[in-house]
């Protein structure tokens, strides 16, 4: 045996591996194999950011170290890999890099920007994974923004709609005004900012008198329908069944009661507007008030705001507030720390808009989801309580539709004449009901022989939150249950809500079973001070560096011994440099070895010591 160069070098080596494991195919899944035990990892297609970051490094090697040992220890291991491509997140990025909005493109144009920056950075992260030495079977490779994949997102819409799972409704939901979409609860991030309490003179009818209603949104003052008061707040609840003076608009509203207004916010008076808020949307639910739609789709005020109409929020909020000072009705203002709702892509506040959109009844789920999170084994265990608690604090559904360009197309047409709903057959897909026509003569309820194509694509989620069932090899092969339920899904704290849940309710929605037998969640990585890795703050460590200077094991052995999984731990380069002094020492007793060992020829018989074997026992 030639005995090993004295200097590790790292770099050199890895490289020579990583090429050698894959002309080898040595982490293949054995499809043929019937005799070992199989283990299945649902490895999350990442989003495509383009940079292969410190976090990414963390939870790829949380669970290649479980690909390993299972390997090691007998399994045929199925370790995919696919990426997660559209969204709203690329789009914004088009549309900054390009400088142009998504209107400014023809769809197919715009779709093109978005396909080219996706593969730009698919090829970065892909060579951060194999870089990292990840074991994954790169025969498997995906990418969602193909129309192969678009097949599987549609086919299992047109299944739940088939089962009563998707609907298209009337509903307000979260809606963010510069991207000018729909979103999901789950992308909305709350950012405390500071906000201004307006105290305002609303007349009452049939007296001198008024009553004064604090809000921080003066600007919905056009679409209030009602005031509400605490039917137990003995200042107010006489005034109960009265009406009221809309000031600026001069429409009559009535003052109803309402358990949940608070008597020691603001004056105890609140104006319910159609919507400036949630709890707006669950009072107007309640008491069946009418609705003011106020808002365009991109954040202006629409005609039922009358004089205000085309202002932007911002402008209408102004305005609103100096003719409210010229007819003394503004009384005060006090400034006041607020949580608001923004956009998690670009930040924007979200407002809440009524439109039709398709959702998928996820709430009347919870109770299973609740079972099947109890069945899973968790990593730690207490991550559980955190998808629980998700579900169960939902209180709308999951609205599926985004208004945007790069996404999986919603399979359907509708009726010109009576607006009927054509849902795509399970043959038709994939189609792209805006170049295609429904493969139908007529409507099957008037006749009529025009149809209109849905414009909307899928929220990416619906794309991603089949992996388990499409990693086993749904729908295309007889024996995808051989690999579901996954055996693990590994996640991150950030992702549960997202996920660990909508991954829980669409299979459990098509196959009424459990996704994964068990979820490995990982922590994220923070900054050597102990904050949030950010580049804004100074403490950004980009994987490549740490690659570059000690290699992939130490950075390796920095994320296996960083602590707790689920738990939050920090980038220090102390521990790189401990995993490279480590790997030095195994080199070192290596190189040793193998010079005792210059005349020993690989596959010659031997006798073997004592104590070799215990050494050898000792690696069992
Ligand atoms: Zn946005
Ligand atoms: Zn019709």
């Amino acid at each position: 045996m030639k005995p090993l160069p004295k200097e590790f070098d790292a770099i050199a080596i890895e490289r020579k591996w990583q090429k050698k494991w894959e002309e080898m195919g040595i982490y293949r899944f054995d499809w043929e194999d019937k005799t070992r035990p199989t283990f299945s990892i649902d490895t999350p297609p990442p989003y495509p950011s383009g940079e292969f970051h410190m976090g990414n490094v963390l939870n790829w090697t949380y669970f290649d170290i479980v690909a390993r040992y299972k390997r090691m220890r007998g399994y045929n291991v199925y370790f995919p890999q696919g990426w997660d491509c559209h969204g709203l997140g690329i789009e914004v990025q088009v549309e900054r890099e390009h400088n142009i909005s998504k209107r400014d493109l023809p769809p197919d144009k715009f779709r093109k920007l978005c396909e080219k920056l996706v593969e730009k950075y698919i090829a970065m992260m892909r060579e951060g994974v194999i870089r990292l030495g990840c074991s994954v079977d790169w025969t498997t490779e995906y990418r969602t923004m193909n129309p192969e994949y678009w097949k599987l997102t549609q086919l299992s819409f047109i299944i739940l709609y088939d089962k009563g799972f998707m609907y298209r409704g009337k509903h307000p939901v979260n809606w963010c005004p510069r991207c000018e979409t729909a979103i999901a609860d789950a992308e909305v991030d709350y950012e405390e900012r500071e906000g201004t309490l307006h105290y305002i003179r609303f007349p009452l009818e049939g007296s001198t008198g008024h009553l004064l209603i604090a809000t921080t949104r003066p600007e919905f003052i056009p679409a209030c329908v009602a005031v509400a008061v605490n039917p137990v707040d003995d200042r107010f609840n006489k005034y109960v069944g009265r009406k009221i003076t809309v000031p600026i608009v001069n429409r009559t509203v009535e003052i109803i009661p309402d358990e949940n207004v608070e008597p020691s916010f603001g004056t105890g008076v609140v104006m319910i507007c159609t919507y400036g808020d949630k709890e707006d949307v669950k009072t107007v639910i309640r008491h069946k008030l009418p609705v003011v739609n106020l808002l365009t789709q991109d954040g202006k005020i629409n005609q039922n705001g009358g004089k205000y109409a085309g202002l932007t929020i911002k402008e209408a909020r102004k305005a609103i507030i100096e003719d409210l000072k010229a007819a003394g009705l503004l009384e005060k203002t006090e400034s006041i720390r607020q949580e608001i709702g923004v956009c998690d892509r670009c930040e924007t506040p979200i407002e809440i808009l009524e439109l039709p959109q398709w959702f998928m009844k996820t709430r009347i789920l919870t109770e299973k989801v609740e079972k099947a999170a109890n069945e899973v084994v968790w990593y730690p265990d207490y991550m559980k309580t955190r998808l629980i608690d998700w579900a169960r604090s939902l209180d709308w559904d999951w609205v599926i539709s985004r208004q945007r360009v790069f996404g999986t197309p919603i399979p359907v047409w509708y009726c010109k004449n009576c607006n009927e709903i054509i849902v795509a057959k399970e043959d038709w897909v994939p189609i792209d009901p805006k170049l295609e026509k429904p493969k139908i003569d007529k409507c099957p309820k008037c006749g009529c022989k025009e149809f209109i194509p849905e414009k909307d694509v899928f929220d990416t989620w619906m794309d991603s939150s089949i992996s388990c069932a499409v990693h086993a090899g749904w729908p295309n092969r007889e024996d995808w249950r051989r690999l579901f339920p996954a055996d693990l899904h590994p996640s991150g704290v950030d992702i549960i809500r997202t996920w660990a849940y909508y991954l829980m309710v669409r299979h459990l929605a098509l196959f009424d079973e459990k996704p994964y037998k068990s979820c490995l969640i990982n922590g994220m990585v923070l900054g050597s001070d102990g904050r949030k890795m950010s580049k804004s703050l100074k403490n950004y460590v980009a994987a490549p560096d740490v690659l570059d200077k000690y290699g992939t094991d130490a950075a390796r052995q920095w994320a296996a011994s960083g602590g707790a999984t689920g738990s939050d731990i920090p980038f220090r380069w102390p521990d790189v440099e401990y995993g490279r002094r480590f790997l030095t020492k195994l080199w070192n007793a290596a190189r040793f070895v193998s010079t005792q060992l210059k005349d020993y020829k690989v596959g010659e018989k031997c006798e073997l010591q004592l104590l070799d074997r215990w050494i050898l026992s000792k690696a069992e």
